[in-house]
């Protein structure tokens, strides 16, 4: 088939405006915000089943802690009960010396239930830290998403907005180029990942990198400008410099 060098040449500039608009295109889907908040969808799920998990934990040692901090309470009450007995000097003098001794059986079931709550205290402690650390970790995760989110929607706004200028560039130049070689460059186009036409620098196709073989270089060397060549390797338009 033939074609002016001209609209060769006009071909070229389209395949330029395609490449351009594919690697937008591709740019677009694979802006590397979409995996950073995939990853941070996952963080939140993890961290959501352990908070229920700690949560849980945290409600059981409260009820612990209250527990404990009620023995505790009953026993000084006991105490109080009996210093009062003792200091008002009532009853016998064995009953006095029962309550004196009563009085200090008391006082070490109040220690070892002192030590016990402090221990349970310490636990509680230990998870209240645990649930905050998760909390604010998410709160952290969350605003995170929303950057990534804001970061996407101008890197898209960006992008489209340059695709639609390539967009506009095409539909323009491309009604300019020769019917017949169009309707070939978009048939291999579409078969060639996106490329269908390449120039032929030195001995080699710019489309698929490899070199023509020496008679065939010859044979090109007797076509007349206007003739349209094709890869014998890839099939892609190719177009002298
Ligand atoms: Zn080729």
């Amino acid at each position: 088939m033939k074609a002016t060098p001209a609209h060769q040449g006009l071909l070229m500039q389209l395949q330029k405006l395609d490449t351009e608009i594919n690697q937008l295109n591709f740019k677009l889907k694979s802006l590397p915000e979409h995996e950073q908040i995939k990853a941070i969808h996952s963080r939140l799920e993890h961290s959501a089943v352990e908070l229920k998990v700690v949560e849980t934990e945290l409600e059981d040692v409260s009820i612990d802690l209250r527990r404990s901090e009620v023995d505790v309470e009953a026993v000084t009450a006991r105490m109080e009960k009996d210093e009062k007995r003792l200091s008002a000097g009532l009853g016998t003098p064995k009953e006095l010396e029962q309550t004196q001794h009563e009085l200090a059986t008391l006082a070490k079931r109040k220690a070892e239930l002192e030590d016990g709550e402090l221990e349970i205290m310490m636990r509680h402690d230990g998870i209240k830290k645990r649930v905050d650390e998760l909390k604010s970790d998410e709160e952290g995760l969350k605003k995170l998403e929303l950057e990534l989110n804001v970061r996407i929607e101008n890197a898209t706004t960006e992008l489209n907005a340059l695709i639609a200028t390539a967009a506009n560039d095409r539909m323009k130049l491309a009604p300019q180029i020769d019917k017949a070689l169009l309707d070939i460059y978009e048939k291999v186009r579409e078969g060639q990942g996106g490329v269908g036409a390449a120039l032929l620098i030195g001995n080699k196709c710019d489309g698929c990198h490899l070199q023509i073989n020496a008679i065939e270089l010859e044979r090109i060397k007797t076509l007349a400008d206007d003739d349209v060549l094709r890869c014998e390797e890839c099939r892609r338009i190719l177009v002298r410099i």
